[in-house]
């Protein structure tokens, strides 16, 4: 076998891929770790989004595998460590997804400044509460960005073309890193300085060990009272509890959450019931664009490496550092 694919994934540059290579389609097998590990022995490559755990034991289950196709750009349910250590390429279009993210985070902010669902929502069963829809203009207004990278920057830009100040928090910008030279982004010497001067917060970090819950009850709390909450990065860094408390108690005047702690989260849960929260099922990357430039990213470099050519978007390596048994 070619290539296995362990989750429902389907595109054009797929279907393109199963008429020159062996391709398994098994959209189901990411529910069950021990037929995981057993299909994917004879398996040269494997292609998941992000739902198949590609584990330690998973990975040393595969003898044979080149490389791991990643449809996203999250690597948080592959063992990069283990892949690196066993010579696997793990091939992620890191920047695919990027514009469409802050594309979203541009419409949640606006969303949230004109109460945009509410409206929708009380429009649709009838009513014509003009008052109760009073929105604030984001002109004037100082987002901060949590997490300065690719979608970061992008949203920094964009919100510019608002009118918005723009304080960027990310105390590990590499040296060296191109700075943009728009006198409306500033750097936050620190996190709570950044919060503390926000009308709007929006969060781009990666879910490490230190980003876990880092906006909890005290970075909550250290927010101006009125502000808005946006999170399009990932559920983990997000205490999902505080930050009800947080709404409830007027402190914050509204949130957009697409990434949740857990996903799909088990019921709507306390969020769902305010008015003022925005909640979406992490659709950050679903754009016909970001899926097109994604799968045919992912697809061309696993063809090339199964032809024995590097790969474009090799996270750890771009050619093999093993042959398969
Ligand atoms: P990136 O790696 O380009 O940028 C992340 C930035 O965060 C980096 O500049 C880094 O220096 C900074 N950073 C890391 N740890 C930090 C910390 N503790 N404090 C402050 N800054 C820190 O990543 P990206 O491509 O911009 O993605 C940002 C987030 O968005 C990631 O979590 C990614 O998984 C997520 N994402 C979500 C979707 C979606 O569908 N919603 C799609 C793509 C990416």
């Amino acid at each position: 076998m070619d290539i296995l694919i362990t989750e429902d994934l389907a595109s054009p540059a797929i279907d393109a891929l199963a008429g020159r290579l062996q391709l398994v389609r098994e959209p189901g097998l990411w529910k069950d770790a021990a037929a995981l590990r057993e299909r994917i022995r004879d398996a040269r490559a494997v292609m998941v989004r992000n739902q198949t755990q590609l584990t330690t034991e998973v990975l040393r289950a595969a003898p044979n595998l080149l490389a791991i196709g990643r449809v996203g750009v999250g690597l948080d349910n592959i063992d990069l460590k283990t892949a690196s250590d066993l010579g696997i390429v793990v091939i992620a279009p890191l920047d695919a997804n990027s514009v469409s993210v802050a594309e979203l985070t541009i419409g949640l902010l606006l969303a949230l400044a004109r109460k945009i669902p509410a409206g929708d929502r009380s429009t649709k069963a009838g009513g014509w509460d003009r008052r109760a829809f009073t929105g604030t203009e984001v002109s004037g207004k100082t987002l901060a960005i949590c997490g300065f990278g690719r979608i970061g920057r992008l949203v920094a830009a964009r919100a510019r073309a608002f009118h918005l100040d723009v304080l960027v928090y990310d105390p590990y910008l590499p040296s060296g890193a191109p700075m943009p030279t728009d006198s409306g982004i500033r750097l936050a010497a620190s996190l709570d300085e950044a919060l503390a001067a926000a009308d709007i917060v929006s969060v781009h970090l990666p879910l490490t060990p230190e980003t876990k819950h880092l906006f909890n009850a005290r970075r909550f709390a250290t927010m101006k009272r009125g502000a808005f909450f946006i999170n399009t990065s990932r559920g983990g860094v997000v205490d999902e509890a505080a930050l009800f408390d947080t709404l409830k108690s007027g402190q914050l005047a509204g949130a957009a959450l697409e990434v949740r702690e857990t996903e799909p989260p088990p019921q709507p849960g306390p969020l769902a019931a305010l008015d003022n929260v925005i909640l979406l099922p992490h659709v950050g990357a679903f754009t016909v664009e970001a899926q097109a430039r994604t799968f045919e990213a992912v697809c061309r470099d696993v063809e090339r490496i199964l032809a024995g050519k590097p790969a474009f978007n090799g996270v750890n390596f771009s050619t093999p550092r093993r042959t398969g048994s």
